[in-house]
């Protein structure tokens, strides 16, 4: 079914009112029509009033069709609007379409058809022209609330930027307190070692029994102490890009059986077992001694320390000409999945509460990852909860020297004639792996 066309027809002249009813009734267009024979009405009942579309003669008594239309749209009334015009007046045609008219008609022409036409178009075109507005005006609205959403962003981005450096300013404040207060704290902590130690000698007088036990206590919790600062020292170090490592060349395995043997005690105290496994062609690498047994230390103290039964070996094998591995395995507590990428952050731990069984400051494996990083090597870490867990460490067989690494000139000559040497050496590795063995069994 048609719908019903609300339409207003403004004419002074009763038969041209009439001629427009007929034909547009005769057409077949459903309607309610209203009348009206002069524009000052127009104006107040369009503002009113909701149209499908007006029929607007012309020349009305009161005023001209373009005048009216030019009120209308000042006044923001959109209703298409047809102008019948008489004979004559087909050459202002252009004026009134300027003016917003959707169309014109001749009164010479007004049969049925052509009018039936002309209004559903007008009607058609009017409401896509309508949709298109609205369309435009969301779009701008879509825009403006894109425009505000934007700008509280960038306030955003830059509050956060703002955060970002006050945090590095924190972060680096830290890293200085940190660094200053270890090393001072490091030489009453010296003293207090060395003076143990002195006490300890018979000849600086006998103690008793129970005098030599409280010592040895204050020696050990003092070398504790120590390397607890010396840890957090090379923690702030690493972190300031302040630590520089010292390459030389030197046996790995022997390296690997000094370290092991030295934390064999700790295993023994908890009836672990330990042992070494080396499948090495050769062991003579160019890297800082102190820090790959460094890190050999760290894995193997954590090793001990979250195992409670079964044992630790210590694998050492060549991955290709240029790199070697060393692999810390242990039948220790495990880490859950979760935990695995956190612990290597500083200060982590996967127990961290204050009645945590497991003493230590968290920056073992930190301390690692950022040594590693600085010689090119990495650390993979496998694990299962309850069963224990496999730390890799890979390690370039040849560091970057100093000078490559941008540090200073004066220790730079003696680096460079180590890695001369070991170029050397290592052009021959066969013999060296057949002296380094001839010396291990001398
Ligand atoms: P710390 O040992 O001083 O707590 P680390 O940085 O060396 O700090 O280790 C961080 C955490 O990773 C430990 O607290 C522990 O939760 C976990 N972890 C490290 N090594 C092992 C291991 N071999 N077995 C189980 N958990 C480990």
């Amino acid at each position: 079914m048609e719908e019903k066309l609300r339409i207003l027809v403004v004419d002074d002249d009763e038969v041209d009112r009439i001629a427009v009813r007929r034909a547009l009734t005769k057409a077949g267009v459903e309607m309610e029509l209203s009348e009206m024979v002069d524009g000052t009405q127009v104006l107040a009942i369009l503002t009113d009033t909701l149209y499908d579309c007006v029929f607007l003669d012309y020349r009305l008594p009161d005023q001209n069709g373009l005048s009216l239309l030019q009120k209308l749209r000042s006044h923001n009334i959109n209703v298409p609007v047809i102008v019948l015009t008489g004979q004559g007046d087909e050459q202002i045609a252009v004026e009134l379409m300027k003016a917003g008219a959707s169309d014109y008609l001749s009164k010479s022409r007004l049969s049925p058809i052509i009018l039936a036409q002309v209004l559903r178009n007008a009607i058609r075109i009017h409401r896509a022209e309508m949709q298109v507005a609205l369309a435009n005006q969301q779009l701008r609205e879509s825009n403006e609330l894109l425009i505000r959403k934007n700008q509280e962003l960038e306030a955003q981005r830059q509050h956060i930027e703002l955060q970002n450096l006050k945090l590095i300013e924190a972060s680096r404040l830290k890293s200085q307190f940190l660094a200053t207060m270890s090393h001072e704290l490091r030489t009453p902590m010296n003293a207090i070692i060395g003076f143990s130690q002195l006490l300890l000698r018979p000849k600086c007088g006998q103690l008793t029994d129970q005098q030599t036990d409280m010592v040895q206590r204050i020696l050990n919790n003092g070398k504790h102490l120590l390397m607890l600062l010396n840890e957090v020292l090379d923690f702030s170090k690493l972190e300031a890009g302040r630590l520089d490592l010292k390459p030389d060349i030197f046996d790995l395995s022997k390296v690997v059986n000094a370290t092991v043997e030295e934390m064999r005690s700790l295993a023994e105290q908890k009836h672990l077992s330990l042992f070494i496994q080396s499948d090495l062609q050769n062991p003579v690498v160019f890297n800082d001694p102190i820090r790959v047994r460094q890190i050999l230390t760290n894995l193997l103290s954590n090793a001990i320390k979250f195992t409670e039964s079964g044992g630790i070996a210590v694998e050492v094998k060549e991955l290709s000409e240029n790199e070697v591995e060393i692999a810390v395995r242990d039948t220790g507590i495990g880490i859950a999945p979760a935990d695995l990428q956190n612990i290597f952050e500083a200060f982590r731990q996967v127990d961290q509460s204050i009645t945590r069984k497991y003493p230590g400051t968290g920056l073992g494996l930190p301390i690692i990852k950022a040594l590693l990083q600085k010689m090119g090597g990495k650390i993979a870490l496998e694990s299962q909860l309850g069963e224990g867990s496999v730390f890799r460490v890979k390690i370039p067989r040849q560091i970057s020297s100093l000078a490559e690494q941008g540090q200073d000139r004066a220790s730079n000559s003696t680096h460079a004639s180590a890695k001369k040497k070991f170029l050397e050496t290592t052009g021959n590795s066969s013999l060296c792996s057949r002296r380094c063995t001839e010396q291990e069994q001398r």
